[in-house]
């Protein structure tokens, strides 16, 4: 585990501005923060923000876009925009992207959840996580306030940056055609997507075109595709292309994906709709494992190892680290470059 994989193509000296230099950095790419929230999230967003702020933010000045499908709160503006120099906009979700569409039969919907609250299956019995799930699915690149931006970062309430970000991660995104980053790779509960991978492969049979050449279904399938490993990237954390989602291929796979109902007739969740969108339509080398960036979302966390560590001033504790816990997938994702 502490040996450097040969994933680890390290980020070139070059992008690295030291602790402390001047804000205003010679060169920017198009990007935006990207937080979907309610107004009662408001102390778990104001927490991550400030610590992007303090560890990455303050040096590069990137915008922020906040999105829900209800009005913020004018307590809620105020409280975020004094967190930061940078510009802020705050985007109210139009109804047609965010609540269950009218086609999907509400009586199968229902029984679906009434049977995952049985099953104890997490938020098996809600509407408004489902909605969530889809929105970032297949609607958040869609959004207007995103329209003008290439590259997101997405940031949920109360997660931990334990790192100094000493480098733009956008412009390794944007230089290296990198579309997809993550932190954290883990195994997907099978209660929540029965049917997603015969969907997946339907539309794999019928689309075979729109599949790229040396994509990552090794990462998603230990079987040349047949069945789903279930591995996904964990979505809470993205760092990606949005141009990638609004392209030909991911958008038919999501309208495909959204036509079977399975957001609400399962449970279907962002991050395997996500990461197989990413793993069959990206190069396996347009997706980047942001080693550096020490990251916590209940209840894992990606902690950098060795002199990743020290050089970015982190204050995680290195054994506490999911990389290569029993429940991770990063060694499918190392497999994929050996
Ligand atoms: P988990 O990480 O899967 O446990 O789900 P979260 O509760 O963290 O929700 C994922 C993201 O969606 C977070 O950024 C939440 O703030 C946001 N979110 C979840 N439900 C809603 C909702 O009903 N409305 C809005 N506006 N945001 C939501
Ligand atoms: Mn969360």
């Amino acid at each position: 585990p502490n040996a450097e994989p040969p994933y680890r193509t390290p980020v070139p000296e070059d992008y690295y501005k030291p602790t402390g230099s001047p804000s205003s950095p010679d060169r920017k790419a198009n990007a935006t923060f990207v937080m979907l929230v309610r107004n009662s999230d408001l102390t778990g967003i104001m927490s991550s923000m400030r610590q992007l702020e303090d560890r990455f933010n303050r040096k590069f000045n990137y915008p922020y876009v906040f999105l829900n499908e209800q009005p913020f709160s004018d307590d809620f503006k105020k409280h975020i925009t004094a967190l930061t120099d940078a510009p802020v906009e705050f985007g109210l979700i139009p109804a047609e992207d965010w609540y269950q569409p009218d086609w999907i039969d509400e009586d199968r919907a229902t029984k679906a959840r009434e049977d995952m609250v049985r099953e104890n299956v997490i938020y098996g019995g809600s509407v408004p996580y489902r909605n969530m799930c889809r929105f970032n699915s297949g609607f958040f690149y869609k959004q207007e306030l995103l329209q003008k931006y290439k590259y997101y970062w997405r940031v949920e309430p109360d997660v931990k940056f334990f790192c100094d970000l000493d480098y733009d991660p956008f412009l390794v995104m944007q230089d290296e055609k990198k579309v997809y980053g993550f932190t954290v790779s883990l195994f997907e509960y099978p209660t929540t997507i029965p049917t997603l991978w015969n969907s997946v492969k339907e539309f794999i049979n019928s689309n075979p075109t729109l599949v790229s050449p040396d994509n990552a279904m090794a990462f998603l399938s230990d079987d040349g595709g047949e069945s789903y490993n279930r591995c996904h990237f964990w979505s809470n954390f993205e760092i990606g292309d949005l141009d990638f989602w609004r392209d030909v291929p991911y958008s038919k796979f999501f309208d495909f994906l959204d036509e079977k109902g399975g957001f609400y007739y399962e449970r279907w969740g962002d991050a395997p709709v996500h990461s197989i969108g990413a793993a069959l339509f990206a190069r396996k080398d347009q997706i980047h494992f942001f080693n550096d960036i020490g990251y916590r979302h209940e209840p894992f966390q990606h902690c950098p190892q060795g002199d990743a560590n020290s050089r970015g001033r982190c204050w995680c504790d290195p054994t506490q680290n999911f990389d290569y816990e029993w429940y991770s997938c990063l060694n499918k994702y190392d497999k994929l470059f050996s």
